[in-house]
């Protein structure tokens, strides 16, 4: 009996391969990061055969960390960056063009065209979503618009589409030798172009978009065996056997699976996801209505999600563009160099703004500055943004659920931040709480792949697992909580109509 679960995270700035026990701990670990590509202004891609090389070098590493072989993993589970959006050539395994990642807004002027009379609802009744950049489906237009040869291609049916859990699960399972072109609800239903009932392609609006459905993958769940590992790699014959989009899979690693249970995910972004049940609840406040899993034969579970653009890359920001750090752990220290933000407020609308404003016209601004700030000032004002964007969207959810939050899970890059984590806790309200296992993603995969092999029994060993590492309480006058959010409020009016 093998006794560990593989999970193979392909994030944004890096890709992971963790390996849990049956308790859900963390056994193993390898990382890399990858190149982060911006060849201008609001454009960001990844190579995506660098990740996919990435990926066998990690999964090869943390089992030589942990000196496991093939037989000792009983599954693999997989999760990923979402929405960010690849075509590649089945008969060469080779892509066209880099992966175009979901914080790039090169797709604007498409997404304002696709629109039309009906604007950024149009697809919304289908979809769950706006119109916005964010999503695959534009991205996908674009590269068949303007790669050289490729709508013709893809028309002959040469090209094939995925996201980064597609490239991953297709290359594992024999690329150009029969890979299997699948992927899972969570992902399909952020590239705008899946019905969120039928969990099927929508035809009417892939037409929309020109993409021609042959490119498409195969839907299937969140948590069944797709097909064995056929590398001659370190994993040969292990199943691969869990697919969940990263917040998606966070959710699930967090135990989120009752009706009303949330969790915020501090990354690159932040992504707060509150469990709906078999119930789609469409918001009326700017969040997105997504898959949250599909677990086998099992009822579609739905989420509402409140998507942050920018939260961790601002700290990434102040370390690369302004050099005021040299690692993301000295934030805290500068922003603790002064009591309070000193009236200054840093809107971090370097993609426009998620939610609740889908605004890709906006820009960032530091607002509110005088002689008096300093360093310190933005360094703080750089945190508070994170905490200020999430009581955004926390409000919009009590909005649309109709039941106020009690108590936030997190987890991601950032919660190691204790003064973060407190003024969060703080601006909200709320208890805000840390589990012992921090990377929920990678785990949430990895119980997806564990479940359906039957390495743990049923969604109740999640529940059993998670335990509580730390709880920050409020403490916050009401009249100062009320000021600094009020002041946030006036600062995002003033990034609107950057961008024609
Ligand atoms: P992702 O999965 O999106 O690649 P992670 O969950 O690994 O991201 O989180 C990395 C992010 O966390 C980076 O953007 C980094 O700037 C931020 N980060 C890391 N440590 C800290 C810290 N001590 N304080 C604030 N932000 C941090």
């Amino acid at each position: 009996m093998s006794t560990y679960i593989a999970a193979i995270d392909q994030g944004t700035t890096s890709t992971r391969c963790m390996i849990f026990d049956h308790a859900g701990l963390v056994h193993a670990v390898d990382q890399k990061e990858h190149e982060q590509i911006f060849p201008q202004s609001g454009w960001v891609e990844h190579n995506a055969v660098e990740i996919w090389n990435n990926t066998r070098s990690v999964v090869a590493g943390a089992l030589a960390n942990a000196d496991l072989s093939a037989s000792d993993i009983a599954a693999v589970g997989i999760t990923n960056q979402r929405e960010t959006a690849l075509v590649w050539d089945r008969k060469t395994g080779e892509p066209v063009y880099n992966a175009i990642v979901w914080q790039d807004t090169r797709t604007d002027k498409i997404v304002t065209a696709l629109g039309g009379s009906e604007g950024a609802e149009k697809y919304k009744a289908t979809t769950g979503l706006p119109l916005a950049t964010y999503f695959s489906g534009p991205k996908v237009k674009w590269i068949l618009d303007n790669v050289d040869g490729a709508r013709q291609r893809a028309e002959a049916g040469d090209l094939i589409f995925g996201n980064m859990d597609a490239w991953v699960l297709w290359n594992m399972t024999g690329g150009v030798d029969g890979g299997l072109h699948y992927t899972d609800p969570t992902n399909a239903s952020r590239t705008m172009l899946m019905d969120l009932d039928t969990l099927t392609w929508d035809k009417d609006i892939c037409a929309d978009m020109t993409i021609p459905m042959s490119m498409l993958p195969e839907i299937r769940s969140s948590s069944e065996v797709y097909g064995r590992d056929r590398e001659r790699g370190v994993l040969a014959g292990v199943p691969i056997a869990g697919i969940l989009g990263d917040q998606q899979a966070a959710t699930f690693g967090q135990a989120c699976l009752s009706p009303g249970e949330a969790k915020n995910t501090y990354g690159t972004g932040n992504f707060v996801l509150l469990n709906t049940g078999t119930e789609k609840v469409m918001s009326k406040n700017g969040l997105l209505t997504t898959v949250c899993y599909k677990i086998g034969d099992k009822p579609t579970i739905y989420a509402l999600e409140g998507s942050i653009a920018v939260t961790g890359s601002l700290v990434q920001w102040l370390r690369d563009n302004l050099k005021l750090i040299s690692n993301a752990s000295e934030i805290e220290a500068m922003a603790r160099e002064v009591e309070d933000n000193g009236d200054t407020y840093f809107v971090p609308a370097f993609s426009g703004l998620f939610a609740p404003y889908w605004r890709s016209d906006a820009r960032g601004a530091i607002v509110g500055l005088t002689r008096f700030n300093n360093r310190g000032h933005i360094a703080r004002a750089a945190l508070e943004a994170t905490a200020y964007q999430t009581r955004e969207v926390i409000e919009a959810m009590n909005a649309d659920s109709g039941v106020p939050l009690t108590a936030l899970k997190v987890d991601g890059g950032m919660v190691v931040n204790e003064l973060l984590m407190q003024f969060q806790s703080d601006i909200l309200d709320v208890d805000v709480v840390r589990p012992q296992v921090a990377e929920t993603t990678a785990l949430g995969a990895a119980y997806a792949a564990g479940l359906a092999v039957g390495f743990w029994e049923s969604e109740d060993d999640i529940r059993t697992n998670w335990a509580e590492d730390k709880r920050w309480t409020p403490d916050m006058d009401p009249a100062q909580r009320d000021k600094l959010y009020k002041g946030w409020k006036k600062a995002v009016t003033r990034t609107f109509d950057w961008v024609e």
